[in-house]
């Protein structure tokens, strides 16, 4: 693997999906614009991809869940509804050194993760010093240093709770300085208060009087399927329990922005709101949870990057909520959201627009409004999950390198490149008709430019599972070589065998077929 830099994380992994044509900074030639990144021709395939897996995963492999696609803006009662316009807000806190602006939340989250790391050393010194014999339950239960920082962790918790749903500020300034944060620019604790600061982008409707049409840039997808429940239900005649599922841009202002694709300013979600009949959502939400996990899990990254983090502080709308984690570059941090939402939004919709959002349950003849679990992921972080980890540098036996993207191959951008060995004796001609055939059923790319070891580094760099290469044998017996991008190594294949060859390995289907 790929020496990690410690001032910047993600550095690797930027460098490559710029040179590789994954991700440009947004208007790069005017210095670009913070937060936002745009996809190049590589970096849209496997977005495609992506998406393609979690659609079908949802939509198509379950017959009570239906997609939409609903327009971005939204009535603005919309976001009175939902909270968002009165507590869509973040806590910001300036540092008056370093001019650095902070989440004060998230600097107390990482205050407390550093207390939960020095846990985990003295467990694993203990681990050294013990050996076999080391019980890790009966350890973290009696050591009392552990017991004194598990203590810390829960009072810093409940604090952190209290004050945020209190809107107590002054609070949570106190605690930055009672757990002695430093600015991690200027090494400073010169805090300013912390304010609050409202997430959503505004603008205005048509020509109107200013201020009078204020609408938003949706923050979340979720609001979309909310107002159309009632839509989808009758048009579709659905029987709960029914999902509708969504994948679209929101956007949010955020105050720290320096992680690449991790954070932007606009962003694409994959949501799913699962409407229950109430009383039977936690079994819903623990079914979900697994259901999720299994799909991340499904596409062979190692396992150990994924961990669930069950929310303390739980939003105003939810019941239960959890986060499944990835091992980011930058360290575990939340991959996808899964939510008992309760009835929350279906019935302030009700309430704001003065229509009736019940479902008839004609089994127990009772008409309700329902509870909701919501998946919630982001493609772009999930991008960032399968880039990050699937990059590789190797030393070969004859003591080469190379830079190799390990994707799975059903998310590679290309799946397959031919490459005539040489420009030349008939050849190109070849593997362009083998090119025109393979067109039809996969991303292929065509390359005849450089020497053959060059063009299987450059497709190792951006992850292309096969490569299939027309040499002087091909013109004879119709057979090509066939290169595994991981293994590296060559089977000779006839050409009417490689349809089948491939697909059986880089398809979709397969993922599915494991779910
Ligand atoms: P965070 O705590 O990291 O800000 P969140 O809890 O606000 O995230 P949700 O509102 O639950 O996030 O959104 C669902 C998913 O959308 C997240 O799990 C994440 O994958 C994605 N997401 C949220 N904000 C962003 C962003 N600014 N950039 C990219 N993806 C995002």
């Amino acid at each position: 693997m790929a020496k990690i830099d410690e001032s910047n994380p993600l550095k690797h992994t930027i460098a490559h999906a710029k040179e590789y044509g994954f991700i440009f900074p947004s208007s790069e030639i005017y210095d670009g614009l913070s937060a936002t990144y745009d996809y190049g021709q590589n970096g849209v395939q496997l977005k495609n991809n992506i998406k393609e897996y979690w659609w079908k995963a949802m939509v198509q492999m379950n017959e009570n869940i239906v997609g939409i696609d609903a327009a971005i803006f939204m009535h603005p009662t919309t976001w009175k509804a939902s909270g968002h316009v009165d507590a869509f807000n973040d806590p910001l806190i300036d540092n008056k050194d370093s001019k650095k602006r902070y989440r004060a939340d998230t600097l107390i989250e990482e205050a407390i993760a550093k207390i939960e790391s020095k846990i985990e050393k003295e467990a694993e010194k203990a681990f050294k010093r013990f050996g076999d014999s080391f019980d890790r339950e009966q350890f973290l239960t009696t050591n009392q240093r552990v017991v004194d920082y598990k203590k810390k962790i829960d009072a810093t918790n409940a604090r952190l709770k209290k004050a945020t749903e209190e809107k107590d500020f002054a609070d949570v300034k106190a605690l930055i300085e009672e757990l002695e944060i430093a600015c991690p620019v200027s090494g400073s604790r010169n805090w300013t208060d912390v304010r609050q600061f409202n997430l959503m982008f505004s603008t205005e409707l048509g020509a109107s009087a200013e201020g009078a049409n204020t609408i938003y840039l949706r923050p979340e997808t979720a609001q979309g399927i909310f107002v159309n429940f009632l839509n989808v239900q009758k048009s579709g005649r659905m029987k709960l329990p029914f999902g509708i599922a969504q994948i679209g841009k929101a956007f949010r202002n955020e105050i720290i922005a320096r992680q690449f694709i991790f954070r932007m300013r606009e962003f694409e979600q994959m949501e799913m709101q699962f409407f229950v009949k109430p009383g039977e959502e936690l079994e819903w939400y623990e079914q979900w949870k697994q259901t999720r996990l299994k799909w991340h899990k499904n596409l062979g990254i190692a396992e150990e990057n994924y961990r669930f983090h069950d929310h303390l502080n739980l939003a105003h709308y939810a019941n239960a909520a959890c986060d499944i984690e990835f091992n980011f570059p930058i360290g575990f941090k939340e991959l996808e959201g899964i939510h008992s939402r309760t009835d929350f939004d279906l019935k302030s919709h009700e309430e704001h627009s003065g229509k009736k959002l019940h479902y008839f349950d004609s089994d127990d003849n009772e008409s309700y409004v329902p509870y909701v679990i919501e998946t919630s992921i982001g493609l772009d972080r999930m991008f960032l999950a399968v880039l990050s980890s699937s990059y590789t540098d190797e030393t070969l036996e004859d003591g080469s390198e190379r830079t190799v993207l390990k994707i799975p191959y059903a998310l590679a951008p290309i799946k397959v490149g031919v490459l005539p060995l040489i420009n030349k004796d008939g050849l190109p001609e070849k593997a362009r008709e083998i090119m025109d055939k393979l067109k039809f059923d996969f991303q292929a790319q065509y390359e005849a430019k450089d020497s053959i070891g060059k063009r299987y580094r450059r497709h190792d760099a951006i992850g292309t599972p096969y490569c299939i290469t027309v040499d002087h044998q091909t013109l004879e017996d119709d057979t090509v070589t066939l290169r595994n991008r991981d293994t590296m190594l060559q089977e000779r294949i006839s050409i009417p065998e490689l349809k089948r060859q491939i697909e059986d390995r880089v398809s979709i289907n397969n993922l599915l077929r494991q779910l």
